[in-house]
């Protein structure tokens, strides 16, 4: 991984009484070491991915204070790390993305919540849910549920983030019970300060180890019988006690307002927005003051059942604001009310939207109503009428993009921005041969993956039948390649194959014998979740030294060929991405030869993103000493491109584009490359591989010539004078 943590590692230092000024996954993490973890491990995943490459980076801080990093191989390894606490008074924290992430620890999650933990565990996760969201729609609170974790989900607020982090800890260790703590995407990207704690070093640690394990106690396993005293456990002690220590800290905050017959119990993480919706209604203000009670709940899992009555207790009316479906919050508090004999009417998903984020105007509707409902005397038209004159504008704007003004025409809406592959990624070149093959020998089903590859399911390749997790297109194969005469392709990411791609694809494939070709994208790095180095990525030196882009990760690391070898795959190619016609003609090989057994397509290219970030600064530095610096550039000869735009059918590159025809007898418009370009050489590729029109060329731009190439520049410049017409 490239990206340089200096700055925030100096952050990471502060000590007693400074004023830490950041993000909010930064804040977390310092809360950490605040909180003397003796360990921290984890998976990237957006939006919590900064807090494992930070303290991956913090080898000498993590040193100092003793604290052992793990930059695990999957979650199940990150959530398997926390046992450490189930006998030791160690406090332990992880990180990942959910809902995704979750799903992979969930065995090692539920064998750690039932015995219980003796020192604190905390997982940072990262929901992912909402507005830029990039994993399927579920609510981490299940797990709480089902495995008996706490789970707080914090105002976002550093200082308050920060307190919440050392409650974990301790309510953990009070309660017995593994806590987790759910961070949206913009409470991890919210900017703000909080006053510093010095870092604490655990008392058993890499500096200070333990003399001897723990003596032996079956009680600890989860195992039978003592899974059924566990069970009896959770429910009789360790959850209540999560309860006295939630109701006796008073994490969740109580807010008094006017109107005292109406309550509203909001998750932390979405009281922000609710705020801000109720500041439409002139009922709050930008301090967070409101004129309707509030509760909002820092820790959303377990509820304190007597602080929820007592909230409800003479109210008329209640409205859960709650994000995402289920309704979990709300079904348990409608059995609290119902308990407590209380007869305050209860909304939530009645009025509040079942699906997608809260966003203050999403709530804008629900809170009429509720106002409307139970307390007439609030004037809600301001907000009716603000919401219809949006609902108006926004049908005005879809009826003037469906017709083009002044024509019969309707012009399609705005075009939608779906992400894409960066300019001169390895991976885009491979789906252009995957195009072509397919011309071949026509249409293949694919097994897509998790990773940049999936990109791939967008224009202009839409390439891809089902995504079933990550590192899991080869095991999802099985179930479609018996019944299907042309052979299905597999494609994943080497970050995918070392999360679970080996084990749960590659290894059943060859044990069941199955007739199978998998497509491994061996870009050196985990490149959608940040670029973090795996297993396989290239030594430094070879890095440093690939300043070509043929040499990159050419006779760099082989460990996934050697492992593919070694586990016993006999038909296994490597190619390098950019080679189309080459990548083209090993496809069309696989996926037609008598070969029955599992084949192995590995295709080589560094991720570009990361190339670029060493290139630059190297150019840069080359400029900047007055040396002389070749960058490759491609271009298109306008009188030449016959406007069919074919090319960029087959590519997909952000930077070949269009402009207006300099032929005025020529209506379409021509493809041009702009200035974005890297020169990797896909449109040189595809124009001979596909055999399309010549207009393509390849130029050097080379800054701070040597004498004989300005010389020779000079001959060539005055030799076209002398041929350009007077
Ligand atoms: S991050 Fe790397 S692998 Fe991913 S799209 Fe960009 S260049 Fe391709
Ligand atoms: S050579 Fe073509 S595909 Fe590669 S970066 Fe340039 S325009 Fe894009």
């Amino acid at each position: 991984m490239e990206i340089s943590f200096e700055k925030e590692i100096q952050q990471l230092r502060l000590g007693s009484g400074a004023t830490f000024h950041g993000e909010g996954i930064l804040a977390i993490t310092k809360a950490l070491l605040e909180s003397g973890v003796a360990y921290i491990g984890g998976y990237q995943g957006a939006p919590v991915s900064h807090l494992l490459d930070v303290m991956v980076q913090a080898k000498d801080l993590v040193g100092e204070l003793g604290v052992h990093v793990e930059a695990c191989s999957n979650e199940a390894s990150a959530a398997a790390m926390l046992g450490a606490s189930i006998h030791y008074p160690l406090r332990g924290a992880v990180t990942w993305k959910s809902i995704v992430g979750t799903n992979v620890a969930a065995d090692a999650l539920a064998n750690l919540a039932s015995p219980g933990v003796t020192g604190g565990v905390l997982m940072v996760i990262g929901e992912d849910y909402g507005e830029g969201a990039s994993v399927v729609q579920e609510r981490t609170h299940a797990y709480a549920m089902k495995s008996g974790l706490i789970l707080f989900d914090p105002r976002p607020d550093l200082q308050n983030m920060v307190d919440m982090v050392k409650h974990a800890f301790r309510m953990s260790e009070e309660s017995n019970m593994p806590a987790m703590m759910e961070l949206r995407i913009r409470a991890c990207h919210l900017r703000g300060s909080f006053v510093c704690s010095d870092n604490r070093k655990s008392s058993v640690s890499a500096l200070t180890p333990l003399a001897e394990p723990a003596r032996f106690d079956y009680s600890r396993l989860a195992h039978p019988p003592s899974t059924f005293r566990h069970e009896k456990l959770k429910v009789e002690q360790r959850i209540p006690a999560a309860r006295n220590y939630l109701i006796a800290q008073q994490l969740n905050e109580l807010r008094d307002g006017r109107h005292a017959q109406l309550g509203i119990i909001v998750q932390g993480g979405v009281s922000p927005a609710l705020l801000r919706a109720l500041q439409e209604f002139g009922m709050a203000d930008a301090f967070g003051h409101s004129d309707v009670p509030l509760l909002i709940l820092n820790v959303t899992y377990p509820l304190a059942h007597e602080q929820i009555a007592a909230f409800a207790s003479g109210k008329d009316a209640l409205l859960i604001v709650e994000e995402g479906s289920p309704e979990y919050i709300e079904h348990e508090i409608a059995s609290v009310l119902r308990r407590a004999g209380l007869p305050t009417a209860l909304h939530g998903k009645d009025m509040v939207p079942a699906t997608g984020e809260l966003t203050p105007e999403a709530m804008l509707q629900g809170l009429a109503q509720f106002f409307e409902r139970h307390a007439p005397a609030i004037d809600v038209q301001p907000v009716r009428a603000q919401l219809e004159a949006t609902a108006a504008r926004r049908q005005q704007l879809s009826a003037q993009l469906q017709r083009a003004p002044g024509t019969a025409i309707s012009a399609p809406a705005l075009p939608a921005r779906p992400p894409g592959f960066c300019i001169g990624c390895p991976e885009r070149p491979v789906f252009s041969a995957l195009t072509l093959a397919q011309q071949d020998i026509g249409p293949v089903h694919v097994a897509a993956d998790i990773g940049c590859h999936s990109f791939a399911t967008f224009e202009p390749f839409s390439i891809g039948h089902s995504i079933l997790g990550y590192g899991m297109s080869l095991a999802s194969r099985a179930g479609v390649s018996p019944m299907m005469q042309p052979r299905v392709l597999s494609i994943m990411g080497d970050g995918g194959f070392w999360h679970n791609g080996l084990l749960t694809g590659v290894q059943s494939a060859l044990f069941n014998g199955d007739d199978a070709v998998l497509l491994i994208f061996k870009n050196g790095y985990t490149s959608a979740t940040g670029t973090q180095e795996i297993i396989s990525t290239p030594g430094k030196l070879s890095k440093s030294t690939a300043h070509d882009k043929t040499a990159s990760l050419t006779a760099s690391d082989r460990t996934i060929e050697d492992t593919l070898a070694g586990i016993g795959v006999q038909w296994l190619r490597t190619v390098h991405s950019y080679r189309v016609s080459t990548m083209r003609r090993v496809l069309r090989e696989a996926l037609t030869t008598d070969f029955k057994g599992l084949k192995v397509i590995v295709a080589e290219g560094e991720c570009q993103l990361e190339r670029q970030r060493r290139l630059r600064p190297w150019l840069e530095a080359l400029l900047a000493r007055g040396e002389r610096a070749v960058r490759v550039k491609y271009g298109v000869d306008e009188d030449v491109c016959n406007g069919d735009h074919a090319c960029m059918r087959l590519s997909g590159c952000p930077t070949l584009t269009l402009k207006d025809n300099p032929d005025p007898l020529k209506v379409d418009p021509v493809a041009t490359v702009n200035d974005g370009c890297v020169g990797c050489g896909l449109c040189g590729e595809n124009a001979h591989a596909a055999t399309l029109c010549p207009s393509f060329y390849r130029a050097e731009v080379i800054r701070n010539p040597r004498w004989r190439e300005r010389f020779v520049d000079a001959l060539r410049g005055a030799a076209l004078r002398l041929l350009r017409p007077a």
